[in-house]
């Protein structure tokens, strides 16, 4: 029976939600008949991570529990996954499209002299491997990729819904060689803007569609302050400067889910969808019917922006008296 190791991340004192959704990746695979999962956890005191992810759907997990692996350092991890990679036969090897993930699965899959692949959204059984789907052009295309043998893979985080239930699992050191050539310095956490999507009820964001950095605070901003809410923004927003990235919504930025996402401008790029999909109710207004952000939209509106959001943001005021 083949194996499929699950590598786990930790971040801010727990597992990230990402690798449970590599769990559920993992299983739908291993349901479909003839794998195991096997899960890896990499740091320093890590025990009880150990026992948590064997225990909530990884199964049997190997612990590299080090003080070399205190803090993320690519030989570290790199040299910790091959060994367990090779110590569990694994067929397959899952991480998190993390930035982590970013810089330390092409190093593993160099490693082990086996086929990569990345920011895949979907994995399943091949043929003599996997298959994989990876969304492509802004999200226009899906691409579907095969490969034979071992194979390494990075998934897209909220492409998956995380794995709720739970599993047998054991927990077994995996001693081996981690000695680096690269050091940890430091750790350098952003200064805060003071901006917490995560945590407003309502978000109004908006996208390259508004065109010009001066309608953020004329245009968008007053309706988020009408209803009590937050602004966000696209990436390319973030990307051109218009904002910082603290207003990020999408895969490389916030991941939030309030009562109302209202994206003005927005297309609707994976990257972006997985960021606010799991937002209660959704608006989008966009010039573009065939824009993809219509697919997860609760309300659509095909218009210009600079038609509805204003007018909204006077009903609301008059609403509100
Ligand atoms: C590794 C990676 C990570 C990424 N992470 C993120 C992420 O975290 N978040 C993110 O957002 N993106 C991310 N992206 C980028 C993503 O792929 C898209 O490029 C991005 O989301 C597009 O932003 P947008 O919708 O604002 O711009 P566009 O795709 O250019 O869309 C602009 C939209 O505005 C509409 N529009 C134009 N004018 C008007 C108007 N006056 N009124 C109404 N509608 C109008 C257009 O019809 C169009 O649909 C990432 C990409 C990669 C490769």
């Amino acid at each position: 029976m083949g194996t499929i190791l699950v590598v786990a991340e930790i971040q801010k004192g727990a597992i990230r939600e990402a690798s449970y959704e590599l769990v559920t990746a993992a299983r739908s695979i291993a349901d479909a008949g003839g794998h195991e999962v096997n899960g890896l956890v990499i740091g320093s005191g890590i025990g009880e991570f150990a026992s948590e992810f064997a225990s909530k759907g990884a199964g049997k997990t190997l612990v590299v529990d080090d003080a070399a692996a205190e803090n993320y350092n690519v030989d570290v991890f790199s040299k910790a996954i091959k060994a367990a990679a090779e110590s569990t036969g694994a067929e397959l090897i899952l991480i998190s499209n993390t930035p982590t993930g970013w810089d330390v699965a092409p190093r593993i899959a160099a490693g082990l002299d086996c086929a990569f692949v990345s920011d895949a959204i979907k994995v399943e059984n091949g043929d003599g491997g996997f298959n994989f789907r990876r969304r492509i052009f802004n999200g226009k295309l899906d691409a579907e990729i095969s490969t034979s043998g071992r194979t390494v893979a990075s998934m897209q985080p909220g492409a998956q819904t995380a794995f709720e239930g739970s599993s047998d699992g054991s927990t077994e050191a995996l001693s081996t060689d981690l000695a680096a050539t690269a050091k940890f310095i430091e750790i350098k956490i952003a200064e805060s803007t003071g901006v917490d999507l995560t945590k407003a009820d309502v978000i109004v964001s908006g996208g390259r569609g508004v065109g010009d950095p001066e309608k953020f605070p004329e245009v968008i901003q007053p309706l988020a302050d009408a209803l009590g809410g937050a602004m966000g923004a696209s990436r390319p927003v973030v990307d051109a400067g218009w904002l910082d990235h603290p207003y990020q919504v999408g895969s490389s930025g916030q991941i939030v889910a309030p009562k109302l996402y209202i994206a003005a401008g927005i297309s609707g790029a994976i990257q972006h969808l997985v960021g606010m999909k799991a937002s209660n109710f959704i608006v989008a207004i966009n010039k573009d019917p065939d824009a993809p952000i219509f697919e997860v939209a609760d309300i659509g509106v095909v218009a210009d922006l600079f038609d509805i959001v204003p007018a909204l943001t006077a009903a609301v005021k008059d609403a509100k008296g």
